[in-house]
């Protein structure tokens, strides 16, 4: 099934031409990104469903990427819940999880857009990775902004950036972490606005980003249809759950089952040490309306309007916003929004790799731990979108088996 422009009418999949979803979304951007972002928004859905970049952009998911993911029934996991549960193996893709998708869009939609250089803000360095190795893969120079306490902590993603030709330029200023070098990264667009084009790496920023990183995931839920159509007979499940960070993942796996109104989406947040921990992600349980990164959405934050930092264990969760499209969802109600703890998230780890030999992010893990908050019927058929692959939590991994003895 194609996305097609005419979707821009359901009430979910698009948002309207501000790029609101509900009273969700729009673009806060200071006034020296207007060119850049109104140059992305007059041309996005043009260049993104033209014939030749279709063609382009699905060869190399297919050839580079390898996708179709498979869609794997876990017959050991669904015993234990006893229900129907489908993973999507996201985790299989090239560099790891599902933010390849998003890269490999956005650099054919910036080449397009004749531009000649790359940058992107990361903070475990997930995005970076996968932002370097398209642009290695296209021959584009790219620069990636990372906070200086996010290099000292992830250098094997550093080290992985920088082998594959990317410049890694760290952010000093304020905590040294993401948001710093997300501030560093729309310094540097503003002042290259004609030659650079910035990738965001999710379903966050100014419009028309939300909607351009939803569509490039919505490979998940566009194989997920017909993959579930081959082995059940119908193309839609009871159940789609992800976890969320800013939530492209999510957006992905849900997309083309937003109109679905008989789908329960399950969005699942990091709670950190637990929600009123002080040490949380759980953005829709704990945030209120404001501005974060250039939209509005849900965001964490003091009475006066600071952003709370937030604590997940795992680097891809530890965010103090959500994307707008999930700011709406959580409103509407149309979504489910569960949290799991870092010690949920592990114990769901642990679980997945004994029952399956599949050894999830910890990321993922978080959607695992869902399971066990659902009462299933046994005919229902849950498809759970596993975002990404362990390795990189590995020493995570290893210091809690050290502790659990
Ligand atoms: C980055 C990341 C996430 C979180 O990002 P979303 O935009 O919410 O998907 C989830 N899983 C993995 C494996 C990641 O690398």
């Amino acid at each position: 099934m194609m996305i097609t422009k005419e979707m821009k009418e359901m009430a979910f999949t698009s948002p309207n031409e501000q790029g609101y979803y509900g009273k969700f979304g729009g673009a806060y951007i200071p006034e020296m990104l207007h060119r850049n972002v109104e140059e992305l928004r007059l041309n996005y859905l043009n260049i993104m469903y033209e014939a030749s970049f279709q063609k382009e952009f699905q060869q190399l998911l297919k050839d580079y990427v390898g996708r179709p993911t498979p869609l794997f029934l876990a017959e050991r996991l669904s015993k234990t819940f006893n229900t129907q549960i489908y993973l999507k193996r996201e985790d299989l893709n090239h560099t790891g999880a599902h933010k390849i998708n998003n890269a490999i869009g956005q650099v054919l939609l910036a080449q397009r857009l004749g531009k000649k250089r790359i940058i992107a803000e990361t903070g475990a360095g997930q995005h970076g990775v996968a932002t370097a190795t398209v642009c290695a893969l296209k021959g584009i120079e790219c620069v990636v902004y990372m906070g200086e306490k996010d290099i000292e902590r992830q250098a094997p993603n550093v080290a992985r950036m920088k082998m594959l030709g990317a410049k890694v330029v760290p952010a000093t200023s304020g905590s040294k972490t993401l948001k710093d070098a997300t501030n560093e990264a729309i310094r540097a667009w503003i002042n290259d606005p004609l030659d650079t084009h910035y990738i965001i790496g999710s379903v966050v920023g100014p419009h028309p980003y939300p909607d351009m990183v939803a569509r490039f995931q919505s490979v998940i839920s566009e194989e997920t249809r017909w993959q579930l159509k081959e082995k059940t007979g119908s193309e839609l499940p009871t159940h789609v759950i992800a976890c969320v960070g800013g939530g492209s993942n999510a957006a992905g796996a849900f997309y083309h089952f937003l109109e679905e109104k008989e789908v329960q989406l399950v969005a699942v947040e990091a709670a950190g040490h637990g929600i009123s921990s002080g040490l949380s992600a759980a953005t829709t349980q704990l945030g209120k309306p404001g501005v974060l990164h250039g939209s509005k959405s849900l965001v964490m934050q003091t009475e006066d309007g600071q952003v709370v930092e937030p604590h997940s264990i795992s680097a891809g969760l530890d965010y103090p916003g959500i994307g707008p499209l999930h700011a709406h969802l959580f409103e509407s109600g149309r979504g489910l929004f569960l949290s799991a703890t870092d010690e949920e998230a592990l114990d769901a780890a642990f679980e997945l790799s004994k029952l399956e030999g599949i050894i999830p992010a910890l990321e993922s893990a978080h959607a695992l731990s869902a399971l066990k908050q659902i009462q299933f019927k046994e005919s229902d058929v849950v498809v759970l979108c596993l975002s990404g692959r362990g390795d990189k939590d590995l020493a995570t991994y290893m210091n809690e088996l050290e502790r659990r003895g």
